[in-house]
């Protein structure tokens, strides 16, 4: 596509800004609308899988990942009570030799100020802030960005990644009513220095228990333990990563586990407790009008079970940036985006749902039935790691 197309993203959030990087370093004249009033993120950490860093590694910030990541050693699946490990998908360099690029654990807020600092390097007044879309129009040759403050931007494409309650999805496909799914995540990190020297190896560790489970791992550069405990709890239904919730129902909620989930729980700060309702989306169909597209958690918002929220985003930055390039005419290079990404972001959709499930269990029966039809190691090595946004084929 012509290069002087002037590309509008609505949302700075993880998706926004790697498309706006790839689009930026593609030549395209892009400018970012964030409704916040400062560049940021907020919340823990995030694991992202090959697929996501080798599109990093393509803006150029393998240096940048790796200096305040951690590469995790393994998966481990431990029993809620005993600490035994019941299963062990190895990651660190299996992950690295079979799929291209490392396995990396990163604070979301690093993540993030590693893409804007790209974005603003790639041109410093392509980021508008305390601009909050509220919808779109379009016309034949253009479309028109509407923000809260009455202002109406020009430009050849919308992108909306802004996030899980996108404006720019509700016009293109309708108000889509959330299912709550009966469960939150509890949300914390905890500064290693205070916990027992040699707490846990690096892993992910994720413990499984009756109607709950918990994962753990290091965040920057082993700096920090972060914790998501995942509960199912009926009566707190706010879906927003902002809202702190008491840490002593924390701790009542994981009364009687293993002494490790207790030493972390007793030293997370009392008043830095996180809860979030988990609301489920049934996948859609539809991401597009003729100059607009959905992306990242607007076009496919997934419970967070195998860790691939924040993938998808980076690796639908990949692909659209492919597939404007690809082709002279907006509403083709929208639709081969929407086309090579509607399956593979449904399947990922469908089985975060389903892991959810696999990871409430009472003892070792009961996970070995569970995962004995599903081989976790074998089938994330077969297609969700082994997915490369470069350079796989586009139909
Ligand atoms: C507990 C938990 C754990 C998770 N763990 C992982 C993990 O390990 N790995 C992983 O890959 N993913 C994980 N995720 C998911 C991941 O964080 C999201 O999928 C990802 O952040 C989506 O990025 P996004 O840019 O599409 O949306 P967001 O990050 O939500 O960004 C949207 C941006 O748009 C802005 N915005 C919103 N509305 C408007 C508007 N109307 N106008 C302008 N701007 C607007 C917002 O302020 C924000 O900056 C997890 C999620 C949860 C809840």
């Amino acid at each position: 596509m012509d290069k002087n197309k002037k590309i509008l993203i609505a949302g700075a959030g993880i998706g926004g800004l790697a498309a706006a990087a790839c689009l930026l370093q593609e030549g395209y004249d892009v400018e970012v609308y964030e409704q916040a009033s400062e560049l940021g993120e907020i919340g823990a950490g995030i694991q992202t899988s090959a697929p996501a860093v080798k599109v990093l590694h393509h803006l150029g910030l393998a240096k940048q990942m790796s200096d305040v990541s951690v590469k995790p050693q393994a998966f481990e699946f431990k029993l809620f009570d005993t600490g035994e490990v019941l299963h062990k998908v190895p990651l660190a360099n299996t992950h690295e030799e079979s799929h291209g690029a490392p396995y990396y654990h990163i604070h979301r807020s690093d993540i993030h100020k590693i893409l804007a600092d790209r974005v603003l390097e790639l041109n410093p007044k392509s980021v508008f802030l305390n601009a909050q879309a509220i919808g779109f129009e379009e016309t034949d040759d253009k479309v028109y960005l509407n923000l809260a403050d009455g202002r109406k931007i020009e430009g050849d494409i919308l992108i909306g990644a802004d996030g899980i309650k996108s404006a720019i999805r509700d016009q293109i496909v309708g108000v889509t009513p959330p299912d709550f799914t009966g469960q939150v995540a509890w949300r914390a990190t905890v500064s290693v220095d205070k916990l027992p020297k040699d707490f846990m190896g690096k892993i992910v560790a994720i413990w499984c228990g009756p109607k709950k489970h918990a994962v753990v791992y290091y965040l920057r550069s082993g700096e920090l333990l972060n914790f998501v405990g995942c509960v199912e709890n009926d009566k707190w239904q706010n879906e927003s990563w902002t809202v702190k919730a008491d840490w002593q129902e924390l701790k009542d909620d994981f009364a009687g586990w293993n002494e490790e989930i207790q030493i972390i729980i007793d030293n997370i700060e009392k008043d830095q407790c996180y809860r979030w309702a988990m609301n489920n989306r049934k996948p859609i169909d539809n991401w597009r009008s003729d100059r607009a597209v959905v992306m990242g958690d607007a076009a496919h918002p997934t419970l967070p079970y195998m860790a691939s929220g924040a993938v998808m985003a980076i690796e639908d930055a990949a692909v659209l940036m492919r597939s404007i390039n690809a082709s002279d005419d907006v509403t083709d290079a929208l639709d081969m985006f929407q086309r090579n990404r509607m399956e593979r972001t449904a399947r990922i959709v469908i089985e975060s749902t389903e892991h959810g499930d696999l990871y409430h269990l009472s003892n070792r029966e009961e996970f070995e039935a569970g995962f004995g039809k599903k081989n976790i190691a074998k089938e994330r090595a077969e297609w969700l790691y082994s997915y490369d946004p470069l350079t796989v084929d586009l139909i």
